[in-house]
């Protein structure tokens, strides 16, 4: 027997691939185009690093605060973790620990399958209907727990709220997780049900939406029994997994409500921009509700325009996954970014 037959095996999950490059146009991991609010720049120049000496604040006990304040509920629902990866992975840890399956789309954040693996956890992925749709009937089935984007990713689309809260109320027995990384360029969130469903949780970041994801910052708010058995996984883990930095210009960012307002806002109408004039290329999508567009085009395949675009240093990102490999998730960049791209298109598709 060799030590190799008792190593924990995974397939590890592929990020967007980041490229330093000058002058590219970065528009393959949903990043936000614009900078942190302006507060954030200003407290970094005059952090006092002689607190790096010492362990960050393992509660992140001001963050923790700031989101409930922001969030109106209490601090013991709030959980904060180094990027929403982190506090997902957490939370399939903790609650997906049941011999049933968990369940989530087929076409997902390509992340839940690999967690799922990792922790031995079994899982059975429920196909989107043929307009990317959650068929909330597939979400009926016995279950060990339950995890969906809204709104979705790749896909863009965002699920009603009503249908949100079928799958929860009719799962009581199980924990669902909601992950809403996108929900911020106008979807509507699941956190005012968490005071109803004690089995809900809701999963947030602050590196689309906030322009932050460099610091590495997410956070979940839900039932406080909950919060209380992430704190326990989370401490029997690592306690300091939040660096002093990112507590302290985490809390920056959320005072800043005009800010956080007025770049979503850009972006929304960026986006809504990009949906007439990608259309006019030959292109059609879900009506994305996110930082991205999920588009695929009338006669070129995805890969071939993903390639090309490469070549002039514009990146989008490309899955070559069952039933998405036509398919190109283009992130909304500036307006500038957006034309370079378009003018592009036009070119290459004339
Ligand atoms: N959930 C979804 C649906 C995502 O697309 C991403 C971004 N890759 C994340 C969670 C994780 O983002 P972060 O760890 O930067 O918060």
């Amino acid at each position: 027997m060799s030590w190799e037959e008792n190593v924990r095996k995974v397939v590890p999950y592929v990020a967007g691939e980041q490229p330093k490059k000058e002058k590219m146009i970065k528009l393959n991991t949903n990043e936000c185009p614009y900078p942190p609010a302006p507060g954030v720049a200003r407290l970094a120049a005059q952090m006092d690093c002689g607190s790096l000496r010492l362990y960050p604040d393992s509660n992140t006990t001001p963050l923790v605060h700031a989101l409930a304040e922001y969030y109106h509920v209490d601090e013991d629902q709030v959980f904060v973790g180094v990027g929403s990866d982190d506090v997902l992975s957490m939370a399939f840890l903790t609650f997906f620990n049941s011999d049933k399956p968990i369940l989530f789309p087929d076409v997902t954040y390509s992340f839940y399958d690999v967690w799922a693996d990792l922790y031995r956890i079994p899982y059975r992925t429920c196909a989107l209907d043929a307009d990317w749709r959650i068929r909330t009937e597939d979400y009926l089935q016995e279950n060990g727990g339950i995890i969906f984007p809204n709104p979705n990713a790749p896909t863009g689309l965002l699920e009603g709220l009503d249908k949100v809260e079928e799958i929860v109320a009719a799962n009581p027995d199980v924990v669902v997780i909601v992950d809403e990384a996108y929900v911020d360029f106008g979807g509507e969130s699941a956190l005012p049900l968490v005071e109803k469903y004690e089995n809900l949780l809701v999963v947030q970041t602050f590196s689309k939406s906030r322009a932050m994801a460099g610091l590495r910052i997410g956070f979940c708010i839900g039932n406080r029994k909950l919060i209380k058995y992430l704190n326990d996984a989370k401490f029997s883990f690592n306690s300091y997994t939040m660096n002093y930095p990112s507590q302290v210009l985490g809390v920056e960012a959320v005072r800043d409500d005009a800010y956080f307002h007025e770049t979503t806002d850009k972006i929304v109408a960026t986006r809504e921009r990009m949906k007439k004039e990608l259309a006019r290329l030959g292109f059609s999508f879900p009506d994305s509700k996110t930082n991205f567009l999920f588009a695929t085009h009338e006669s070129v395949p995805a890969e071939e325009i993903f390639r090309a675009l490469r070549e002039a240093d514009i990146y989008v990102r490309h899955f070559d996954r069952p039933r998405i490999s036509n398919y190109l998730r283009i992130t909304i960049g500036t307006d500038e970014q957006m034309d370079t791209l378009v003018a592009f298109l036009k070119d290459y598709l004339k």
